[in-house]
């Protein structure tokens, strides 16, 4: 109730007219963390998506559904100018998969197709193996080397807390098929990029070669991965059989979907936040992105109750797995890209946030020294460097200039979960999840309440 009486008296002080003093500033930015501690709305958010929504990958029809649950959340929790900002995005639909080892050690696998991957021949593909421990050893061979052969490649990921793990892997599984096409192989395998040990594999979007064949291309469960280099280093051929089936979309409908609390002095400077509402399909979309929209959703309107000079507005991106919805809704607001104040995505998962890039030239200003001091007891590190793109929904937003902001959750077990069967509501914590919030709201908070302008402050 205390936090409640502070924020009302910083309210009040913030819509009287001007910016809220710098020790107003801290005070309330204290107070929205506090409330976000105790806060239930961004867990409930999560909840009631992937029991009541689940998997919503573009171009299913569950995605229509999540775009009604967005409309009707955003609504219910206060947000005005609720809509669904229609653009026109890429689909691919998964259909049956199996792969199996005939020979020497016939037994099955477990894969998952990539996302626009082609669909093997009927009857799927027999063919030798060749196994690459990365992607480097792959390319270095000349065209025509992997003729008739399903190349695979099997690199570990590295555990860490940053991302940096995925980043180092990410193109085995995105340019794999397509260095391989180029090369004559018939199908590609990847090993999951995943940090965990179970028998699930790893989904996500490859790309295909644009002067090579289309390919078909899956991941390998990392047990299986480290099965088949068991196999090859027993020296004899390994021959494998996958059948992938698949239906791409060049172009189905999408939706951003958008809600804002408007500005009570400034309502045309604009900060945007959010999270993605599509998700790959063996899991609930609980950590990407379920998490990611309940958190920046949830500390929005807790900021927005803090009392604000400025337009706070949630976006929850319609199409980002096949990155399609950040490209849309910057054209979409280019116009207005200019009175943008900053952006932000929350998307590596339901925290704890650890580390925090302000925009460039930003930290020695007194409403980022509000939100610094209301992180002290949240654990978060403030970075030296400053913010870059920070979400695949929010880069093309950046390239138009507007200033941006990561707040960073800590990734260690992110990977164990990513794009597999296993991202389910059980795995988020409550507590990490409202220390999330907690960091978004101080945020939100002491941008809206202040007139901090990030581009006078960026620096040559
Ligand atoms: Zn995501």
């Amino acid at each position: 109730m205390r936090a409640i009486a502070v924020l009302a008296g910083v309210a009040a002080l913030a819509t009287a007219g001007g910016p809220a003093a710098a020790e107003d500033l801290a005070a309330g930015a204290a107070a929205v963390r506090d409330r976000a501690l105790a806060d239930g709305v961004a867990w409930s958010l999560v909840e009631s998506l992937t029991t009541e929504i689940g998997p919503r990958p573009t171009g299913s029809p569950a995605q229509a559904r999540a775009r009604d649950w967005a409309v009707a959340k955003l609504t219910a929790l206060g947000f005005q100018n609720v809509r669904a900002e229609p653009f026109e995005a890429e689909a691919w639909v998964r259909g049956v998969e199996r792969a199996e080892v005939v020979a020497p050690f016939p037994q099955p696998l477990r894969v998952l197709g990539l996302g626009r991957s082609v669909s093997t021949p009927k009857g799927g593909i027999t063919a030798e193996i060749a196994l690459f421990g990365s992607l480097d050893e792959l390319i270095a061979l000349p065209p025509g080397a992997l003729k008739g052969k399903i190349a695979v490649v099997s690199q570990a990921m590295t555990r860490t807390m940053d991302g940096a793990g995925y980043g180092a892997v990410n193109r085995n599984r995105t340019q794999g098929a397509a260095e391989a096409s180029r090369r004559g192989a018939v199908a590609y395998l990847v090993r999951s990029l995943s940090t965990d040990d179970t028998r699930l594999p790893h989904a996500g979007a490859m790309r295909q070669a644009e002067d090579a064949p289309a390919i078909p291309a899956a991941a390998l469960s990392v047990p299986d991965a480290q099965l088949l280099e068991r196999m090859v280093a027993r020296g004899q051929p390994v021959r494998v059989r996958l059948v992938l089936e698949s239906r791409s979309i060049a172009k189905t409908p999408a939706w951003n979907v958008v809600g804002e609390l408007p500005g009570r002095e400034r309502p045309d400077e604009v900060i945007v936040v959010g999270g993605h509402l599509d998700s790959w399909d063996p899991g609930t979309g609980a950590i990407d992105d379920g998490a990611g929209l309940a958190i920046t959703t949830a500390a929005a309107k807790l900021a927005g109750e803090g009392g604000r000079r400025r337009t706070i507005r949630v976006v929850m991106w319609g199409a980002e797995e096949l990155d399609d919805s950040g490209e849309a809704y910057a054209a979409a607001h280019a116009a207005e890209a200019g009175k943008i104040v900053v952006v932000g995505e929350s998307d590596t998962g339901a925290g704890p946030v650890w580390q925090a890039r302000l925009p460039k030239g930003s930290p020695e200003h007194p409403a980022m020294k509000a939100f610094v001091a209301a992180l002290a007891p949240l654990k978060v590190v403030v970075s030296r460097d400053p913010a870059g793109p920070g979400g695949s929904d929010i880069a093309d937003l950046v390239k138009l200039g507007t200033p941006s902001v990561n707040l960073t959750p800590d990734t260690s077990r992110y990977f164990d979960l990513h794009h597999s069967a296993d991202d389910t509501l059980d795995k988020i914590d409550p507590r990490a999840l409202a220390q999330s919030v907690a960091v978004w709201a101080s945020f939100l908070y002491t941008v809206a309440a202040s007139d901090i302008d990030f581009r006078a402050l960026r620096t040559p």
